[in-house]
């Protein structure tokens, strides 16, 4: 079966996670109904170790040809569920074939995908490009990676391709962040693992941010603004002098690619007391450590100048770049871009501006970085793919399987 033959059967099945329900895994019963359609698949492909969990992962596993045992288990994963914003209703996805590269209508909705918005539609002209109607997501995030797995596997099989073990993972509740918290790293038994969840074909990510929260909590000196004089610390203006000790131009609409920035989430208060609290990221280590210096320093220097403990900061890690962990397994960025170059294809290393699953996991013991789909625009209803990106994609993966085979 072809890549968007699957893929339209996936996407049919609407599995929002539910963000209101995160304590529980899945966070939305329909994600049992696509997990079980796959376990379903997975053993009609003639795989017999398959497995829905309580908590609706699906794994699978396919022993090595025989003669490959010893060969590194390489493993494959991707997310089943979607965001739940413009998920409301059925998805209807348009085909739209030899796409003229130009501003696209969706369908009767009154948005349209515009060149401007996602440059990379240019140089699709002549595909076949695959949107929703525009009321809706469309879900190849991540559905087209389960579709690409599933392809590979299917011509693995039926090509009686020489493999290593193949363990294959179908994940809940990525969108909300919390379903890798129950991800079954002994159980899946890979030594070193894929998600195929990011964009353009032929990409590959591994370096995340590293992040990390910041709390002030600024305590201020009220008096009566009419007797004030030398006396008032107000805690509000003290919040606004931290902001301007911070370099102006180190904000998210400010930077891109491997810039770092600090946020301003929230300020909150009044004269008596305010809250402002940051997320601060960036992909170097040493630069991520200056950062915090930089805030603890502003504490310092505002407390000498308004007095002791008008500024409390705290500053809590949230996660860390997965390049600290893939540096020490180089070989599965070396492998996954001959893979690329086996398929034809260009790869190209990009940063994940933000967490991912596979950074978790990555810490967990699993190194785990990420490839590109062949999808765009996530998120949203301009979500969009090409049949030809996917196969590509697909194509890269059968040559990945083949890379890890050959070698030790
Ligand atoms: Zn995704």
């Amino acid at each position: 079966m072809e890549v968007i033959d699957r893929l339209l059967r996936y996407i049919v099945v609407r599995t929002p996670s539910n963000e209101d329900n995160d304590s529980a895994c899945p966070s939305s019963p329909d994600e049992f109904k696509l997990a079980n359609m796959l376990a379903d698949e997975l053993r009609d492909l003639g795989i017999e170790d398959v497995r829905v969990s309580d908590d609706c992962f699906v794994y699978a596993k396919v022993p090595a040809t025989p003669g490959y045992e010893d060969k590194a288990s390489l493993g494959l994963i991707a997310h089943m569920d979607t965001v739940s914003q413009f998920c409301d209703h059925d998805i209807t996805p348009c085909l739209h074939e030899n796409y003229d590269g130009c501003d696209l209508p969706l369908g009767e909705s009154g948005r349209t995908l515009t060149v401007h918005d996602f440059p990379r539609l240019a140089q699709l002209k002549g595909r076949t490009l695959l949107t929703s109607d525009g009321t809706t997501i469309l879900g190849v995030d991540d559905k087209a990676g389960i579709a690409e797995i599933m392809t590979c596997l299917e011509r693995v099989l039926a090509q009686q391709i020489p493999h290593g073990t193949l363990c294959i993972a179908f994940t809940p509740d990525e969108e909300i962040g919390s379903g890798v918290d129950h991800f079954d790293v002994d159980g899946f038994g890979a030594d070193v693992a894929y998600t195929m969840d990011g964009d353009a074909e032929g990409e590959i990510q591994y370096q995340n941010f590293n992040a990390c929260e910041a709390d002030f909590k600024i305590t201020g000196v009220s008096v009566h603004p009419g007797s004030a004089k030398d006396i008032m610390v107000n805690a509000s203006l003290v919040a606004c002098e931290i902001n301007n000790m911070l370099p102006g131009c180190e904000i998210p609409r400010c930077t891109e690619g491997w810039e770092g920035f600090y946020h301003l989430c929230s300020i909150n208060g009044d004269e008596t007391a305010t809250e402002s609290v940051y997320i601060v990221r960036d992909f170097d280590a040493a630069s991520f450590e200056a950062r915090k210096a930089t805030l603890r320093h502003i504490a310092k220097t505002l407390n000498e100048k308004w007095g002791a403990g008008t500024v409390e900061l705290t500053i809590k890690d949230e996660y860390q770049n997965m390049e600290n962990v893939i540096e020490g397994v180089p070989h599965t960025i070396a492998y996954a871009k001959e893979a690329c170059e086996r398929a034809g294809l260009a790869w190209a290393v990009t940063p994940i501006r933000g967490g991912t699953d596979g950074c978790q996991l990555s810490f967990r013991g699993l190194p785990c970085p990420n490839l590109g789909t062949g999808g765009d625009g996530y998120h949203g209803p301009y979500e969009h793919a090409t049949v030809e990106g996917m196969n590509a994609a697909t194509d890269m993966l059968v040559e990945l399987v083949k890379v890890y085979a050959e070698k030790n």
